[in-house]
Parts: C-alpha cells; structure tokens; sequence
C-alpha cells in the first residue's frame, strides 16, 4: 500500500513538474508588456499577465478590449480612476476570446454590454470548457456572465465613432476574435511576440487547435493585405503592443508557418 502510495506520489510530482515545465517555456522569449502604451488614444493597461485595452468612445465613456485576468480588477479601475471615471463607464467589453485569464473582471462592469465570436458564448459563460491540452483541465463552473451580443466574422460593430471590424481566427479557441479599432489590430491570443521581434501563432499547450491557428492567422494577413487596411500596430493579450504596422503578420504568413 505504502509502496503504491509512493508511486502515486512520485508520478503526481512528475505531472506537476512536466506541466510547469510546459508553463514555462510557453512564456520564454516572449515581449514583455508596456503598461500605458497608447496609439491613437487607445490605451493598454497590463493585468499581470495580460493586457487590457482601453478605447474612449464618448466623453465619460470607454470600451474595453477584455476584462484581464484580475477579478478585482485593479489595474483596470486605477485607469478608469486616472480617467476620473468608475465602473459605471464601462459601456461595452469586447472579448478576444472565453478563457478565464481575458474575462476575470467582467462582472465589475455591470453596465457594459459583453461581446464575443458567437462560438465562444458558452465558454464566456462557462456552460462548456476549453479544449487546448492544459485548457481542457480547468474547472467548468458558470461565470455568473452573460454574453449580450454574439459576433460574426465580417461584422462591423460602432463603439461611440470607432468602427470596430471583426474577423474570427478559429483555432486558439473557436471562438476567437481579433478586432481592427482605429489602426490597432488586436489579436488576442491567437499569435505570440517574441523580444526578438518573431511574430508566432499560439502555443500549443493552451490551445484548441495549432494547425488551425495558424492557417487563420495566414488568411487574416491576406485579408487585411487585399483590403489594403490601415493597421498602424498589433496589440497581442500577453504580450502588449507593437508598433510596426502589419510587418509582424506578413513576416509569419511570408514564412508559412
Ligand atoms: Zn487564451
């Protein structure tokens, strides 16, 4: 018995371990975010490890591109604070896509309506669970959120005079959305930036489906290329923003990948 015990112990250990591993270097390499960044008034707040970005639509009045990975959501309601505004000037959150870590303070934002790619509703609401190899471990409990707006690929949604274009780039959840708000083409987790300036799809461990992932994020880039669209910079949700135009998406649909 005792001798099954400390198989089992060793082996838990060993899966524990492995995982972290993974975690580890998952996140190797990777951009570190600039908290304050701001193109074109929108701005990016770090939330531990993700970000959250900031658009004003009105005079007292924001949107946020996810709801950060704090359910108190302090980074957050310190700038809406340094706005001289509470979380009643929430007035729509736009979600990248279900996971727990991009939705945590949604609940803070009472008046805001939620919106997110139709087929991460239920993920949003937590009536179903994710599918990528770490992400299919996690609890499934209901969120306590509700979904007001279920969006589609092509759709084009106005947040105050900001057209906001959405395309779903299947594959990380899917359900994933990136959204172009006034030349800042955000992309979730469905790419990664690395500090040697490598544009990468999402890692495998957190992640529905890699093949897919990448086989959007190829279309997306000949999407926006055709459309010939003002991208002035790519925000990525764990990693912040760069400044260089599309250059970080052509280079990784240049390289197949
Ligand atoms: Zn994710």
């Amino acid at each position: 018995m005792k001798r099954i015990l400390k198989i089992v112990g060793v082996a838990i250990v060993l899966l524990v371990v492995t995982a972290a591993v993974l975690i580890g270097s998952a996140f190797m390499g990777r951009q570190a975010i600039t908290d304050g960044a701001e193109i074109n008034g929108i701005r990016i707040v770090k939330d531990g490890i993700v970000t959250v970005g900031v658009v004003p639509v009105g005079q007292n009045e924001v949107a946020l591109i996810d709801a950060g990975n704090d359910p108190a959501g302090k980074a957050v309601l310190a700038e809406l604070a340094r706005r001289h505004l509470g979380p009643e000037a929430v007035t729509a959150i736009l979600l990248t896509h279900g996971h727990a870590d991009h939705t945590a303070a949604i609940r803070l934002f009472g008046k805001a309506q939620v919106m997110a790619l139709e087929p991460d509703v239920a993920l949003v609401e937590g009536t179903v669970g994710a599918h990528g190899p770490l992400t299919r471990l996690m609890p499934v409990k209901p969120t306590g959120v509700k979904v007001a707006r279920a969006l589609h690929d092509g759709d084009t949604i106005m947040l105050g005079d900001f057209p906001v274009h959405v395309y779903a780039v299947p594959g990380h959840t899917q359900g994933s959305a990136a959204y172009l708000v006034d030349g800042v083409l955000f992309l979730g987790d469905a790419a990664d930036m690395y500090s040697d300036g490598t544009m990468k799809g999402s890692a495998w461990i957190f992640t529905d489906d890699q093949a897919q992932d990448r086989a959007s994020l190829v279309a997306l880039d000949q999407r926006l290329m055709r459309d010939g669209a003002n991208v002035k910079a790519i925000e990525f949700a764990h990693e912040g923003i760069v400044a260089n135009g599309l250059a970080p998406l052509n280079a990784f649909a240049g390289r197949g990948q």
